[in-house]
C-alpha cells in the first residue's frame, strides 16, 4: 500500500498504472517527472461529472503544470483553461485547446499579452483593477473588438492555507475590493470596447475545507444579485480554483463533494458556473523520480542526497511543503531517520526532513504529490538542465519532455565581442 491510488505498490515495487518505476528510471534517467493519464483523466472526470446537468465549464489552471500532453489531455475531455500569461495562451492553443474556453486571470496582463488574447478569441478577461480595464478597453478599441470581461472580486475571505498562497484576503494584491466591486461594474459600463459578461473570485490554494468556499460563494452569490438588481446582466459566475490535495495527513473535501456544495448555494440561478482547479487535477497523478546519489552520516544527522533539488521542485523549501517519500522498491529492514537533500548550493534546498527509510547507495525514491506546482515552477539554479517528463498510459511510457541538454540551456546567452 502506497496510499496514492494511482500509484500502487506490486511485489514490493512502486508503479504507475501497469508500469514499474524502476523500469521508466533505467530508460528516461533522474531526476524525472512521471504522470499517470488514467489519474489525470479521473480527476477531471470526477470535477466535469458533479455539475450534472448544469451549464458549466472546468477550466484547468494552467500554471499547475503546463506541459503539452497534459493541456492535450485536458482539451480532448473537453476541458477549458484557466490562463496567467500569454505564454501559457500559446501553450493551449498549441495543445489543440478551444479559445472559446479560455479565461484569463492575473494582476499584470501587459497590452501584448492581451492582443494575442483577443486576436485568439478567448472567453473572458478576469480583470483585477479599473486601471486594467481602461487599458483592455483601449487595446480592444484599436483593435476593433470587444473585450469580454469578469471582474475578479476580492471576496475577503480566509482561505486558512498557507500564506503565500492565500489570494482571497483584504491585504492581498489580487482582485477588487468587495466593497468597491459594484461601483466599478456600473462605471465599466462607460467603457465601449469591454463587455461585461461575469463575475469572478480565487481565494487560495490547498484549501482543505469547504467552508470557505461555501463562504466566499455566498458573498458573490449577494453581488451577483445586486448586480442583476441594478440591471446588469451576468452570464457567468467564475469561482475559481484552490481544492486542495492530500499530501499526507490532510483531508481535503472530495472534488464531487466541492462542486456539490457550491451548486447547492447557487440554487436556481441561471448562470453558467466556471471553476478553476490546477492542483486537484494534477497534483496526485504525478510524482518526481530521484536516485540516491549518495548517503552522508554526520554525528548529528543522517543525509541522503539525491539526483533532485530545489530547481526541480521548489514547494518544500518555497513553502515548507510536505511531500511523501516512497522507496521505489520497498525493503523495510534497517530503516534511519534522513533528511533527503539535492546537490544545490543553499540549506533550504531539500525534499524532506525526518524521513525513516532503509536506503542505499543508488537506491530509487519517489517524490509524491509532485504533479502540481512542480516541472512548472522548476529553474535552471545550478545550471541544473530540466528534468524530463513522462506520461503512463496503461503499460505504454511516453516521454512527453526530453530532459533539457546543456546546449539548449544556454542557446541565447551571448559573450561580449
Ligand atoms: C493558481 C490559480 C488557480 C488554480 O489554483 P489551484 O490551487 O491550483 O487550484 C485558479 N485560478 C487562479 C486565478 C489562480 O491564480
Amino acid at each position: 500500500m502506497s496510499g496514492f491510488p494511482s500509484f500502487p505498490y506490486r511485489n514490493t515495487k512502486l508503479c504507475v498504472e501497469s508500469v514499474a518505476l524502476d523500469r521508466i528510471a533505467a530508460e528516461f534517467g533522474t531526476p524525472c517527472y512521471v504522470y499517470s493519464r488514467a489519474a489525470l483523466t479521473a480527476a477531471y472526470r470526477e470535477f466535469d461529472s458533479a455539475f450534472a446537468g448544469r451549464d458549466h465549464l472546468v477550466c484547468y489552471a494552467v500554471k499547475a503544470n503546463s506541459n503539452l500532453a497534459v493541456l492535450n489531455l485536458f482539451a480532448r475531455l473537453g476541458s477549458g483553461f484557466d490562463i496567467v500569461s500569454g505564454g501559457e495562451l500559446q501553450r493551449v492553443l498549441n495543445a489543440g485547446g478551444d479559445p472559446q474556453k479560455v479565461v484569463f486571470s492575473g494582476v499584470g496582463k501587459r497590452p501584448d499579452e492581451m492582443r494575442a488574447a483577443l486576436a485568439a478569441g478567448i472567453f473572458c478577461f478576469n480583470v483585477e483593477s479599473e486601471a486594467e480595464l481602461a487599458t483592455l478597453n483601449r487595446i480592444a478599441a484599436e483593435m476593433g473588438k470587444i473585450a469580454p470581461v469578469s471582474l475578479r472580486v476580492n471576496p475577503d475571505v480566509d482561505a486558512k492555507t498557507h500564506p503565500y498562497i492565500s489570494t482571497g484576503l483584504k491585504e492581498n494584491k489580487f482582485g477588487i475590493p468587495f466593497d468597491e466591486a459594484e461601483k466599478l461594474y456600473l462605471s465599466a459600463r462607460q467603457f465601449a470596447h469591454v463587455h461585461i459578461t461575469g463575475l469572478d473570485c480565487h481565494i487560495g490554494s490547498q484549501l482543505t475545507e469547504l467552508d470557505p468556499f461555501v463562504e466566499a460563494c455566498g458573498k458573490m452569490l449577494g453581488l451577483l444579485d445586486r448586480l442583476e438588481a441594478q440591471g446588469l446582466q451576468i452570464e457567468h459566475l467564475d469561482l475559481g480554483g484552490g481544492l486542495g490535495i492530500r499530501y499526507s495527513a490532510e483531508k481535503p473535501p472530495a472534488a464531487r463533494d466541492y462542486v456539490a456544495a457550491l451548486c447547492a448555494d447557487i440554487g436556481q440561478r441561471s448562470q453558467r458556473i466556471l471553476i478553476e482547479p490546477g492542483r486537484a487535477l494534477v497534483g496526485n497523478a504525478g510524482l518526481l523520480l530521484t536516485r540516491v546519489e549518495y548517503l552522508k552520516h554526520t554525528p548529528h544527522r543522517d543525509f541522503a542526497i539525491v539526483d533532485a533539488a530545489m530547481n526541480d521542485l521548489i514547494r518544500p523549501a518555497l513553502y515548507d511543503a510536505h511531500h511523501e517519500i516512497l522507496p521505489v522498491t520497498a525493503n523495510g529492514s534497517n530503516a534511519k531517520t534522513y533528511q533527503i537533500v539535492g546537490p544545490v548550493c543553499e540549506t533550504g534546498d531539500f525534499l524532506g526532513h525526518d524521513r525513516k527509510l532503509a536506503l542505499s547507495q543508488g537506491d530509487l525514491l519517489a517524490v509524491m504529490s509532485a504533479g502540481a506546482y512542480g516541472m512548472s515552477m522548476s529553474s535552471n539554479y545550478n545550471t541544473r538542465p530540466r528534468a524530463a517528463e513522462v506520461m503512463v498510459d496503461g503499460d505504454r511510457i511516453h516521454l512527453i519532455r526530453e530532459r533539457e541538454s546543456m546546449e539548449q540551456l544556454l542557446a541565447g546567452e551571448k559573450i561580449l565581442p
